[in-house]
């Protein structure tokens, strides 16, 4: 009889197929796929993978309640391209990202643009494109109007509110208490007030809570929360509330002991809140924003050993990639205590034998570190370390420039 087949303890993730121990992305082994990339380090992104996050979240959600990716996780303009023909819609957050999503083909109905500090030729390039606006101050307000006044066109508005509670287990908080993002609850009848003086119609509201949340209750809560806040501010508006984002938040797993976030619940939660909108705001559409949940998983990060040292008595491989390519993965990028993300050595996975060693970068700075003392098959000068969970806020979210290194590949498979 076979024995079992459970993965060797130093297959981290079960995402991505072996073969003939090595890792495959996209169906193409892994070497094969850096001499198509034609240099390390690279990014390697899995369509199939990202398709397949899609489909599994759309069957968990109503189909009342819309799916938004917010392409600052991973806004690679072919990766944005392949997301744009599957979710509802897309979210950005500066003039440079609406760019992108405006050349994916995503009809600008089902654009948003959120973010604090927005510069005029921004809100203008939005209201040109006919994008939906978070607005995220008065002065933001006051600058669509003079734009409105300027061009004739007419902006198209939802508030940001900035809630009076917080997303509780988050790993980032975005809302509640004093922030800089969005517009305080307690305030926003007067800005509706301000807006309406000045001829703007506010088309909705956007909540944003916080991110990497991997419990499904206090996600749950937050959704009703905000949904709840959201039906006490539109009474204060003259006009039916024609959109709500209600945020995201979802997390993945990165560390030992990670679970992944429980849907079956919180899509039920949506579809108790879907169905009491029909009441509430008959003329709403509902949506909910994602960028980790729908990119990160289906993204490897892969650089190459260029040296094997041994420093009083332990191993270090030292690779040509790091800490300016992936600053998430050195601890450096909202960690507090800093804890490995999933590594392998890409071209060993069928290895028996392990060791002890640490996986830094070629940055001078104790900081470059992709693994700290993990059990690893032994790797040599030339061997490929592949780091998983790479596909949302890696390449853009790192100091590319740093010590002036080549910036990194992109590829999508
Ligand atoms: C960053 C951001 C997101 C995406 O957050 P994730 O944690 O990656 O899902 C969504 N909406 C807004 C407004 C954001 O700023």
């Amino acid at each position: 009889m076979n024995a079992p087949k459970t993965p060797p303890v130093h297959v981290p993730m079960s995402q991505f197929p072996v073969r003939d121990g090595e890792l495959l992305v996209g169906g193409i082994p892994l070497t094969r796929l850096a001499a198509r990339v034609g240099s390390t380090p690279f990014y390697a992104y899995d369509r199939q993978l990202l398709s397949e996050r899609v489909r599994e979240l759309k069957s968990a959600l109503p189909a009342a309640i819309k799916l938004h990716y917010a392409i600052k996780a991973n806004p690679m303009p072919a990766l944005v391209g392949h997301m744009a023909g599957i979710v509802d819609g897309l979210d950005v957050a500066s003039g440079g990202e609406l760019t992108v999503a405006l050349d994916s083909g995503m009809s600008p109905k089902d654009i948003s643009f959120a973010g604090p500090g927005k510069r005029i030729e921004e809100l203008r390039q939005a209201v040109a494109a006919g994008v939906l606006i978070n607005v995220e101050s008065p002065a933001e307000l006051d600058a669509l109007a003079g734009i409105a006044a300027d061009t004739g066109w007419t902006p198209r508005i939802a508030l940001r509110v900035n809630p009076d509670f917080e997303l509780k287990s988050s790993g980032m908080r975005m809302g509640g208490g004093p922030k800089q993002f969005g517009i305080d609850a307690e305030t926003i009848p007067e800005v509706i007030a301000r807006a309406e003086s000045q001829g703007l119609v506010i088309e909705g509201f956007h909540l944003f809570a916080g991110s990497q949340n991997l419990q499904a209750e206090s996600i749950i809560e937050a959704q009703r929360k905000c949904f709840d806040l959201a039906g006490e501010l539109a009474k204060h508006a003259s006009h039916p509330i024609r959109s709500l984002n209600l945020g995201g938040g979802l997390g993945i797993p990165y560390f030992p002991g990670n679970q992944r976030v429980d849907l079956a619940p919180i899509g039920a939660n949506l579809a108790q809140i879907a169905e009491e909108a029909k009441t509430r705001f008959p003329q709403a559409e509902l949506c909910i924003e994602l960028g980790r949940y729908l990119v990160g998983e289906a993204g490897l990060y892969v650089c190459r050993v260029l040296d094997r040292k041994l420093s009083r008595g332990q191993v270090f491989l030292v690779t040509d990639g790091g800490l300016h390519h992936h600053l998430s993965a050195s601890g450096n990028f909202g960690q507090v205590i800093r804890k490995n993300y999933p590594v392998a050595i890409g071209n060993r996975m069928d290895a028996t034998t392990l060791e002890a060693a640490n996986v830094v970068g070629p940055l001078c700075t104790p900081l470059d570190i992709l693994g700290d003392r993990m059990m690893l098959p032994p790797a040599q000068v030339g061997d490929l370390v592949v780091v998983y969970q790479s596909g949302a806020y890696g390449a853009t979210a790192s100091p590319q420039r740093f010590l002036g290194h080549p910036a990194v590949a992109e590829v999508l498979v």
